[in-house]
Formats: structure tokens, sequence, C-alpha cells
């Protein structure tokens, strides 16, 4: 039932957040809905949860026109967005959480007709299979964006490797979050940098202690 795994989802929230001594408040959880189908979406939106998350361009407009009487959803777009599709779904989103080039940014730029709330993807792990901007070039990359008036960096993004330990869970995690202190400090209009969308089913516990603000959640609120 979403409803018990919501339960739980928020539980295990609350109670990460006070291992760390955090307010739960500063915690906002996405539901990540990709891989359920529009009725399923409508409950978790009618549980409360107001954020939600697609990756597949499609699906992602078919549900929202569906849900326009859902005012209060905010939509998010995860994960990788192919050029020629920017032009069909930018205006629909109101946060995009995998820019990660400046082709894509130029292309955003070309298409939006408000200002997008981008998380910049960074490749902490290093792997090379992983999306988002290696580590060493995020300054520069963040940057190069300040001439990108439909553009505003609201924070980092990242994804721990899919087989990786708990140590290694925290080490991402931590760097991401110092990463994202570092280019707050420098307060970049363009840039305010404020957020940390890190964490899914298997370690969103982990990322709230190391600071995430938004976590991105499917799995654990849709098993049987
Ligand atoms: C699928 C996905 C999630 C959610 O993953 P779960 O393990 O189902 O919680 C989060 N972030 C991104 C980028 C995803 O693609």
């Amino acid at each position: 039932m979403i409803s018990d795994n919501l339960r739980k989802v928020q539980q295990e929230i609350q109670d990460s957040c006070a291992l760390v001594s955090r307010s739960s408040s500063e915690v906002t959880l996405v539901g990540v809905t990709k891989s359920v189908d529009l009725k399923q979406t409508i409950e978790l939106a009618k549980q409360g949860v107001v954020h939600l998350a697609e990756n597949r361009t499609d699906q992602f407009l078919a549900k929202k026109e569906k849900m326009r009487a859902f005012t209060n959803v905010s939509w998010h777009f995860i994960g990788n967005l192919q050029r020629r599709k920017v032009k069909t779904v930018i205006n629909e989103i109101d946060f995009f959480h995998a820019l990660d080039s400046l082709k894509l940014a130029n292309e955003i730029q070309k298409r939006a007709e408000k200002t997008i709330y981008c998380f910049v993807e960074v490749n902490v792990s290093g792997e090379a299979s992983k999306q988002g901007v290696a580590k060493e070039e995020l300054g520069d990359f963040i940057e190069q964006l300040a001439s990108y008036d439909k553009i505003k960096i609201v924070g980092l993004m990242t994804m721990a490797p899919l087989h990786s330990t708990k140590t290694e869970q925290h080490e991402i995690f931590y760097k991401l979050k110092k990463m994202q202190e570092t280019i707050k400090a420098k307060n970049l209009s363009f840039a305010p940098c404020t957020q940390t969308s890190m964490g899914m089913s298997n370690d969103f516990s982990i990322a709230i202690q190391e600071g995430a603000t938004l976590i991105r959640v499917g799995t654990a609120l849709f098993e049987d």
C-alpha cells in the first residue's frame, strides 16, 4: 500500500534527521513516479506528496496533462534529457535535475520561456559510465552559466554507484555537500546553489545524514 510505504519513508526521514540533529522540514521528498502508472501517481499526490519526478518525456507530458487538477504538484525531471526533446518539455517542468553540459544549457536557454530551476549533475564517484560534470570541472562549468539568463542553478545533484558500500555512499554525499557549499559561498546571483538532490530508496538515510535537502524516492514508495 502506498500509504503504508509513505509512512515508513517519512519515519525514516525523521529518524535520519534525528541522528544528525536536523529538522525534517529541511528535507523535501520527491516521489519518483517513472515506473508507475497514472493511477498510482495520482494516489501518491493524494497522499500529499506534491513533488513528483519523471525521466521520460512522453510519459511525463501525458501524466502532467491528466493531472492538471493537481495544481499544487511540482514536476521534477530527473535523468537524461535529449537535446531534441528540450523544446517540448522544458517549459512544462518546475525543476530539472540533470544539467551536465553547455550544449544542453544552450538548448535550454534557447527554448525556455521562463526561468528554469536546474540542478547541475555531478559525477562525484568518477565512474566512466556515469552522467554528470566531473568534479574538477564543476567550478568552471557553473561560472560559464553566468550569461544564461533562463537558467538558475538551485543546487547540485548526484547518484551513488549502484553497488556502492555505505562507506562509499557517505563519502560521495559528503563530497557533493561540500561542493554545494563551496558554490553557494561564491554568492553568484545565477547560482544560489542552496540545495543538494541526493539519495534514492536504498541510500536516502545516508544522504540525509550528509545534508541532502531533496531526496528522490521511487521503489520504496511503490513496492508491495
Ligand atoms: C529511478 C531514479 C530514482 C529513484 O530510484 P529508486 O531506487 O526507485 O528510489 C532517483 N533518481 C534518479 C535519477 C532515478 O533515475
